[in-house]
């Protein structure tokens, strides 16, 4: 590991007169034909070369503006150096799942969105591909730590293989804990598998995660919901002496207009896992791609709502319009998906609510009712509030719908588990510092704590409820 440079030795003007290296991609008429990642990785010289258009600032903004605050610089200069293995390992000291985080997260609005060459009008370093490119790396060599401390005798049951799940698990088997991780689907990874299309990332990359997870001793059991099949009392009765609660908020937001049940309506997440994920890990009632025909309408505005569009384009449709309530400004989802998305062809209505679905004798969909909207004052989510427009309704022809109108947390954990408290329909209550829950030895994080959110913050709470749950397990004996 070479240490950090002296920022005296640093030649910030030549640094900054670099090339921007632009991260290849395929266009946009040849992507819309597959299903493979639009974005390519670097060659090593590419990734050296924009490496070295970070100036080290000592301030780090980068790191400051990542949620696990990873040591950017140091990671660039050892890539910069040709130190690849090194580069991953500073950034695996902070993120468990860096090959996922360098290709799903908004960096626009994290790490390369504080970078001093956003300042100065230029292109940031792209420190996501960077981070991506030496986590593929570190995964082709097998040389990840598989280095684990000898067994505790200590047994935790993680609820739920999402990233937050995982990074428990990781974490705790690496402390020499014995660990199962449960969850409802037949395979792992939550979102990552079952959401993320993968035309964001390659699913062979949550298998090798998975695969890492199983190298450091920790045990899945699929097909079981806990809450029904088996409470988290149970568990307890197991022998499993901490539980980790990363379930996720998973149930879909009801739209509440008429004609939501026509066939052709589809809801986002067993659309995305219908299009997206390979039979073998899918649940029997999901098999089979969905005939969405020529005219398609996306509802919603946020990140799940441009994967459902760009499947759309991917699955052969003519026209696919994204239906937001809002306008461009309000919208939640990454703005780099929907550049992308842009590119693709995606249309946009804004302003724009649908107010009912009709369907032909056989119960089809073949139009959607419409009405425009304007903004008012903010609402509780700080949002300006739309409210519909007296006369403006319209209607527009489509082939078929997906509602992509965002999720709730699901409320079983708190229903299924005495003492646990939950607040906002089901997100669990937690102590910040800890993720410990009001009932002694559960701990939870992610989505199911946040509300819909990022995969780097489901892996910030992982790493902190591992922690505490560690620190938990070694006081007891
Ligand atoms: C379509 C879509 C696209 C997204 N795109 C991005 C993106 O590009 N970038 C980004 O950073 N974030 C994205 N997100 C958000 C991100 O995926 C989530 O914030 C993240 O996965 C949350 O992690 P988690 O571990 O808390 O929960 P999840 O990933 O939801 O995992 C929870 C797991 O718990 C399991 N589970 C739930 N209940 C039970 C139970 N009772 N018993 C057993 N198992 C249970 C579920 O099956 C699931 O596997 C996207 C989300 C969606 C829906």
């Amino acid at each position: 590991m070479l240490p950090r440079p002296d920022a005296k030795t640093i030649d910030r003007k030549r640094r900054m007169s670099l090339p921007h290296q632009p991260v290849p991609k395929q266009g946009a008429a040849a992507r819309i034909g597959n299903f493979e990642e639009v974005y390519r990785p670097y060659d090593a010289e590419a990734a050296i070369t924009e490496a070295m258009r970070c100036i080290q600032c000592p301030a780090a903004p980068c790191a400051k503006a990542c949620p696990l605050h990873s040591d950017i610089p140091l990671a660039l200069w050892q890539l910069e150096n040709g130190l690849f293995e090194h580069s991953a390992i500073v950034f695996r000291r902070t993120n468990t799942m860096s090959e996922v985080c360098g290709r799903v997260c908004p960096q626009t609005a994290q790490c390369e969105g504080a970078c001093i060459y956003v300042k100065k009008g230029k292109p940031p370093v792209a420190i996501g591909r960077l981070e991506a490119f030496v986590a593929d790396y570190q995964a082709a060599q097998g040389s990840r730590d598989t280095v684990t401390a000898a067994p505790t005798g200590h047994r935790v049951a993680v609820v739920g293989a999402g990233p937050a799940g995982l990074t428990v698990a990781q974490l705790l088997a690496k402390r020499g804990h014995f660990v199962t991780v449960f969850d409802v689907w037949p395979s792992g990874g939550g979102i990552m598998r079952y959401g993320i299309p993968k035309f964001k990332m390659d699913h062979t990359i949550v298998d090798d995660l998975l695969n890492y997870t199983e190298r450091l001793g920790v045990e899945f059991v699929y097909g079981i919901r806990i809450g029904v099949d088996i409470s988290v009392d149970e568990l307890f009765e197991q022998a499993y002496e901490a539980v980790f609660l990363g379930v996720g908020a998973g149930v879909p937001v009801d739209p509440k207009i008429p004609g939501s049940d026509l066939d052709g309506v589809y809801n986002a997440t067993p659309f995305l896992i219908r299009c997206n994920v390979d039979d073998d890990f899918r649940p029997p009632g999901l098999r089979g791609t969905p005939d969405i025909g020529k005219k398609v309408a996306v509802i919603g505005g946020g990140d799940t709502a441009m994967d459902c569009a760009r499947t759309a384009v991917r699955l052969g449709a003519e026209r696919v319009v994204c239906v937001y309530r809002r306008t461009e400004a309000e919208m939640p989802g990454n703005e780099r998906d929907r550049a992308l998305a842009r590119e693709e062809g995606v249309e946009f209505e804004w302003l724009t609510q649908p107010i009912r679905f009709t369907g032909d004798e056989e119960g089809h969909i073949n139009e959607m009712g419409c009405v425009r909207m304007e903004l008012r004052e903010p609402d509780d989510s700080g949002r300006r509030r739309p409210v519909p427009v007296e006369g403006s309704e319209f209607t527009m022809t489509v082939d078929s719908v997906i509602l992509a109108l965002g999720y709730w947390p699901d409320p079983l954990m708190g229903e299924s588990t005495p003492g646990l408290e939950t607040r906002d329909w089901g997100l669990i209550n937690v102590a910040a510092q800890t993720g410990e829950t009001s009932r002694p030895g559960i701990f939870a994080g992610g989505d199911a704590v946040a509300g819909p959110d990022l995969v780097i913050t489901a892996v910030a709470q992982g790493r902190r409820a591992a922690e505490a749950m560690h620190a938990f397990l070694i006081a007891r004996h």
